[in-house]
């Protein structure tokens, strides 16, 4: 048992040249049975969580100061210092007011974006097997203490710095520790002590990746005291806000603010030719700039991307890298895999060959009870017919799993083709337990994908060793040489007959498991793959159902009304995959709608790719296979989302545009590689993921297409006066006030704006396609003019009508800001009408305007704002003409969108 240990061994303690006795002796712990748990609480007290204290990327104060990094913000704060030179004090405090206002929304939004994002990576807990208590448990990785027993295997994370021992060929992508991309191979030799880090085979290391094999090891080192934590000051938490469309619009910015600065200073040369003073010249320069900026843009983007992302997170897709937000919505066909993502993985045995008949077995779920029929539904005794029992404990044997029965609810932990193997023996009246303990297990060979059998070596005592195999009906009936008849003797095989009878079965959409034997001699304590190469004598199959899940047959439905193709890419027998795939629906015209690996392995690449495209179904697929598949669709410009869990899978998942681990199988490997994880393993939420894509994307386009005319209309208002040589219709304070308050109260609220009933109705977007269409540039464009013509016009006739520049100018602001309200309305759908998306469906827009119209009132109305802002109180009846060109624009909006649909509308039925 384990003795408490009070602080761990001195540090320079070299755990690779110590043999295991004193390795366990030094962390008081026994490597057969581990930790007691009195003692694992005790020692998390002592050395807590088993967890890296990362060091945040930058100081706050950095991040403060670096929101001040932008072109933009150095216009303005040079703006400021020369208007303060100029002895202009109240402008100059109110344009640094508004920078630094700037500068703390674009802080507080990043920083709570940042969280968001880094609180979802931890939402995926990675959990470790290990042996406390004498019993393997799967328990959080962060409870681990030195001394803790772990068990691993290919696909896990090492978690946490381990003397190795009972190593079954283990291999070990140290490539985050040592950039060496190659695994390497372990053992549980003694080292000497002189070995160099990178040689030292008998320790696995926190953070690196099994690939391969088998092993068991000893923690002696968690949290910041492993390796990986003595280098942890290299990784950075800084989470990356950055993706393509963040790059693509920052270029675009850049862009626009060259133009517009070189129009600026253009504007001020025009007007010194002209002979107005510097100083109105330069306030009318700083005016055009500041207007015709869309400060607001990239912040927008950060924000939508995250809610986006938050949104995904709340139907169960967590986000790992913000470009597949993106991606998502574009995405044109989704691979999926068939157990646990498009059926229930609850796996029940309903057909038992074995001797020369078959039997069918009643019962649901993972009860044990049932009754045992034959082909004329009369009830059966198993425990008369030999080969049929012999076929069950093989099943029974054969197997890592475990049924559990807690109040009153059958449950498995392990795989759940192997519980229900349990469950089918148990209804024979077979006991797992006494199973077991009769046939104790010597060795095995754990189930992988590219082998696709198991296989366990038994101590029968008098009799010998017996070995149980276990797998895909191709890859053990061909290593069989002999078959037991019905009476349990061994008689002659007939391969063909058997291979019909697990067709038969499996094109009833049961997944056929074979099972063998072979008797071994007694000296024989290990087992190796070529221990099971041949001379096996055949002992029966079983066939279980494995139901689709409901869920995922909508989400299908829904994914072809939306123009993406779903394909199954399955380890599965082929007529087993076809059969569910025809009950989810994913049966399409074309004749080879269903095609195996060994056909794909055929094709040329161009060959591939007409395959790819037209069949749904691709089945006894090898790992390496995937990653062709994914080439052969990418080739044919598809946006490909595919699912793994495996570390085979790994490579297809990086290839993927969109890879997709599961977050409940999926092995950590997988976790790693994926862009994407699905805590609920459900083809579900693949869907809900593209459509939270999609969503995200429209709502960009709705916040840029109504951003722009704001900033083009105040760039041409300003622009026309100086052309036409009178005052300036709005101040660059007043202009900052007006970007910067509609962003933030009206802008911002789109990004809240619900999924549009057609979002799952239309076709993909393409990824080349630009965001600013034709016709919303058109858009733009129009609503920039109404702008001019609105405001402009206005500043002139109101002051006709005898008010005052301060007046004139105070309508200006208000009309746009109008405009901007109106247009947001319009801006809630980009092809449907305002009432379409319902006026009460997002209440943030209601909101903000109303804020925003507050605002207003205090700008014109407050004594305080008109000094700060060179405004002046207006009269009711300037308010009605400011209303009539608010609805102007929103009718010219509206009947601009109509004649759109229209046009749309004759077009598809022509
Ligand atoms: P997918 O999730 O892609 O549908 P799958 O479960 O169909 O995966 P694999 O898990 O790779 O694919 O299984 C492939 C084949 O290996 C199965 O059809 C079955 O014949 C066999 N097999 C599956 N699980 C086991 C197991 N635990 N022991 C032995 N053989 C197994």
């Amino acid at each position: 048992m384990s003795r408490e240990l009070h602080h761990l061994p001195d540090a320079s303690h070299a755990w690779h040249e110590l043999p295991t006795e004193r390795v366990s002796e030094l962390l008081a712990t026994d490597l057969h049975a581990g930790l007691a748990a009195a003692e694992v609480g005790s020692r998390q007290k002592k050395f807590g969580p088993n967890r890296l204290t990362f060091k945040k990327g930058r100081s706050e104060w950095m991040r403060f100061l670096l929101q001040f990094h932008q072109p933009l913000l150095y216009v303005l704060l040079a703006a400021s210092v020369i208007t303060a030179v100029l002895g202009e004090w109240v402008d100059a405090s109110v344009i640094f007011g508004v920078v630094f206002l700037n500068a703390i929304v674009g802080y507080v939004q990043e920083a709570r974006a940042e969280k968001a994002i880094s609180a979802l990576a931890q939402m995926v807990v990675t959990a470790t097997t290990v042996r406390r208590d004498g019993r393997r448990q799967r328990v959080p990785s962060e409870t681990l203490v030195p001394g803790d027993v772990v068990l691993l295997e290919s696909g896990d994370k090492v978690p946490a710095d381990l003397r190795l021992f009972e190593v079954r060929d283990l291999q070990v992508d140290e490539s985050a520790l040592t950039g060496e991309s190659v695994p390497v191979a372990k053992h549980g030799n003694v080292l000497a002590l002189d070995t160099i880090l990178a040689e030292r085979g008998n320790l696995a290391f926190a953070g690196t990746l099994v690939t391969y094999g088998r092993a068991e090891g000893v923690v002696w080192a968690t949290g910041d005291r492993t390796e990986m934590g003595r280098i942890a000051w290299l990784i950075s938490e800084a989470t990356d806000l950055s993706t393509p469309l963040t790059r693509k619009i920052a270029h675009f910015s850049g862009i626009m603010l060259w133009t517009i600065l070189a129009l600026a200073v253009a504007t001020f040369a025009l007007g010194l030719w002209r002979g107005e003073s510097a100083f109105a010249m330069f306030m009318a320069a700083v005016a055009l700039a500041v207007g015709a900026i869309p400060e607001g843009l990239p912040a927008a983007v950060t924000i939508t991307l995250a809610i986006g992302v938050s949104r995904m997170a709340r139907r169960r897709a967590i986000i790992r890298k913000l470009p597949a937000v993106e991606t998502l919505g574009s995405t044109t066909v989704i691979c999926s895999d068939k157990t646990g993502t498009l059926t229930e993985n609850q796996m029940t045995v309903q057909a038992v060959f074995a001797g020369a008949s078959v039997c069918t077995v009643s019962g649901g779920g993972y009860e044990p009870r049932g009754e045992f029929l034959d082909a004329a539904a009369r009830r059966v005794d198993p425990a008369r017919r030999a080969a049929l029992m012999e076929c069950l404990r093989a099943g029974l044997l054969c197997n890592d799993a475990q049924l559990v029965h807690a109040k009153d609810r059958w449950t498995v932990q392990g795989d759940p083709t192997e519980a229900a193997l349990i469950v089918v023996a148990e209804k024979a009246g077979l006991a797992h337990a006494a199973a077991v303990e009769a046939l104790p297990r010597l060795d095995a060979i754990p189930f992988e994908s590219e082998h696709q059998y198991m296989a366990t070596l038994h101590d029968c005592g008098e009799r010998g060793h017996v070995i149980y195999i276990k797998g895909a009906v191709e890859r053990l009936l061909d290593r069989c040489t002999d078959a037991l008849d019905n009476s349990g003797a061994p008689a002659e095989i007939d391969r063909e007959s058997l291979r019909r009878t697990a067709d038969e079965l499996a094109a009833r959409g049961l997944r056929v498991l074979a099972f063998a034997r072979h008797l071994a001699p007694r000296e024989q304590r290990r087992l190796a793959h070529r221990h099971v190469a041949g001379g096996l004598t055949f002992l029966g199959l079983q066939g279980m159902i494995d139901p689709p899940r409901a869920q995922a047959m909508a989400a299908v439905r829904q994914c072809q009304q939306a123009g993406i193709a779903v394909k199954m890419i399955t380890g599965d027998h082929l007529l087993t995959a076809e059969a569910i795939a025809r009950r989810i629906g994913l049966a399409g015209a074309s004749a080879r709608f269903a095609v195996s690996g060994r056909d794909l392995e055929r094709l040329n690449d161009e060959q591939l790719a007409d395959v790819a495209a037209e069949a749904a179904v691709f089945a006894r697929v090898a790992p390496e296979q995937k990653l062709r598949l994914m080439r052969a669709l990418q080739s044919r410009d598809n946006v490909v989302a595919m699912t793994g869990d495996g570390v085979n899978d790994a490579p297809a998942l990086k290839q993927a545009d969109i890879g997709i681990a599961m977050g409940i199988t999926g092995t950590d490997v997988a976790k790693g590689a994926a862009d994407m994880i699905l805590t609920d393993d459900n083809f579900a939420s693949i869907e809900a993921a593209v459509e939270e894509g999609r969503n995200v994307f429209d709502n960009l386009t709705k916040f840029i297409v109504w951003t722009l005319p704001t900033n083009l209309g105040e760039g041409l208002v300003i622009l026309a006066a100086i052309v036409a040589g009178v005052a300036l219709p709005a101040l660059p304070v007043q202009i900052l006030w007006i970007n910067m308050m509609t962003a933030l109260l009206l802008g911002l609220t789109l990004v809240f704006e619900p999924k549009e009933r057609n979002l799952m109705q239309r076709p993909p977007r393409d990824p080349q396609r630009p965001i600013l269409t034709f016709a919303l540039f058109m858009r733009t464009g129009f609503v920039s003019l109404i702008l001019l013509a609105g405001a402009f016009g206005l500043f002139l006739w109101e002051q006709t009508r005898g008010a005052t520049l301060a007046e004139a100018r105070t309508i200006v602001v208000n009309t746009i800001v109008v405009v901007d309200i109106f247009y947001l309305f319009n801006c809630r759908s980009l092809r449907g009408s305002t009432l379409s998306v319902g006026f009460f469906s997002n209440p943030w827009v209601l909101w903000g305007s109303a804020a925003m119209l507050a605002a207003q009132l205090a700008l014109t109305y407050m004594p305080v704002m008109n000094r700060l802002f060179h405004t002046a109180p207006i009269t009711a009846e300037a308010w009605l003409h400011i209303l009539g060109v608010g609805l102007a624009a929103y009718a010219a909006v509206g009947t601009e969108k109509w004649i759109r649909a229209r046009a749309a509308q004759r077009r598809s039925q022509a």
